[in-house]
């Protein structure tokens, strides 16, 4: 921060990014630059202390574990299992995923799911970098029962995961630097996806789309299979929103590698050419088995 602050890009905000200062100054030079500022800090114990804490937040189960029962099983919820529900590594406990649509959760629900945590897990629920909700340490005995539960407040979704989990940042909703809309692509692309998504080829029913309203990538468009970043044209004297195509882009292996940008397209076209991609990507798809 001290070395970006002092030496970075100030007056053209294309360029305003650490990155750039890094590709100008050679990686090397910015490390010595930074562990030459390290040096000038007076030490702080508190950069170390919450190493100490870290035992007083361990999780403990709050529920004995148990066999799932096998009484008939509500509708929805075998595809719930599949998709949002993962074996935790503690023997018989689940991993539950919530998905929210767009990251939203109101506070009807918020209280609600404060109730059903302390029910199943105690007092910890994370949130996650694809904008969802985890509750770890389910018994696996339980799961019909909270499905059950969830379900009753709308957070029962099954597509945890899958193409309709779609992340976006606020964009031009709330965030003074968005250029376009990515909550209202998002929801564009959820509605058009939502009902078709059983039917999908099942090389693209898990496949992530992440949307940012600017190149700053809050939306991690950058790591996604299918990445848009708004941007504009000017079109006959007119500005016209447009989000930059980006292909390829890992997000799991910790985001293993970037995608690349292919080309910007008018907003109004981008649920078309999601139809377009996917189609072309199972058509034409070299490794049938990934
Ligand atoms: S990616 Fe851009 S529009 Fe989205 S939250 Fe970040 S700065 Fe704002």
């Amino acid at each position: 921060g001290r070395v970006f602050a002092r030496l970075g890009e100030k007056k053209n905000r294309a360029k305003a990014r650490v990155k750039f200062l890094v590709a100008k100054l050679g990686l090397e030079e910015f490390i010595r630059l930074v562990e030459e500022e390290r040096t000038k800090l007076p030490h702080d114990d508190n950069w170390t202390a919450y190493i100490d804490k870290l035992p007083e937040w361990g999780e403990k189960p709050k529920k004995e574990v148990s066999p799932l029962k096998k009484a008939e099983r509500p509708e929805g919820y075998d595809l719930w299992e599949n998709n949002n529900v993962q074996t935790q590594r503690q023997v018989g406990y689940r991993v539950v995923t919530i998905m929210l649509p767009l990251g939203d959760l109101s506070s009807h629900q918020m209280r609600s799911l404060a109730d059903i945590s302390e029910k199943y897990v105690g007092d910890t629920v994370r949130t996650t970098v694809e904008q969802n909700i985890v509750l770890r340490w389910i018994n696996a005995g339980d799961l019909i029962d909270l499905y059950d539960e969830l379900k009753k407040i709308g957070l029962a979704d099954p597509g945890a995961g899958s193409i309709v989990d779609i992340t976006a940042c606020p964009g031009t909703d709330t965030c003074k630097l968005g250029i376009a809309s990515s909550r209202g692509l998002a929801a564009e692309l959820r509605e058009m996806l939502t009902p078709k998504q059983l039917e999908l080829d099942e090389a693209v029913q898990n496949i992530r789309i992440k949307i940012s309203g600017c190149f700053n990538s809050c939306g991690q468009h950058h790591i996604a299979d299918l990445g848009f970043y708004g941007n504009s044209r000017t079109f006959k004297g007119y500005k016209v929103p447009h989000f930059q195509v980006v292909l390829g882009g890992q997000w799991n292996n910790n985001a293993d590698s970037f995608g690349m940008a292919m080309g910007a397209i008018p907003s109004k076209n981008i649920p078309k050419v999601v139809l377009k991609l996917t189609e072309h990507y199972i058509n034409n798809r070299t490794n049938k088995k990934q």
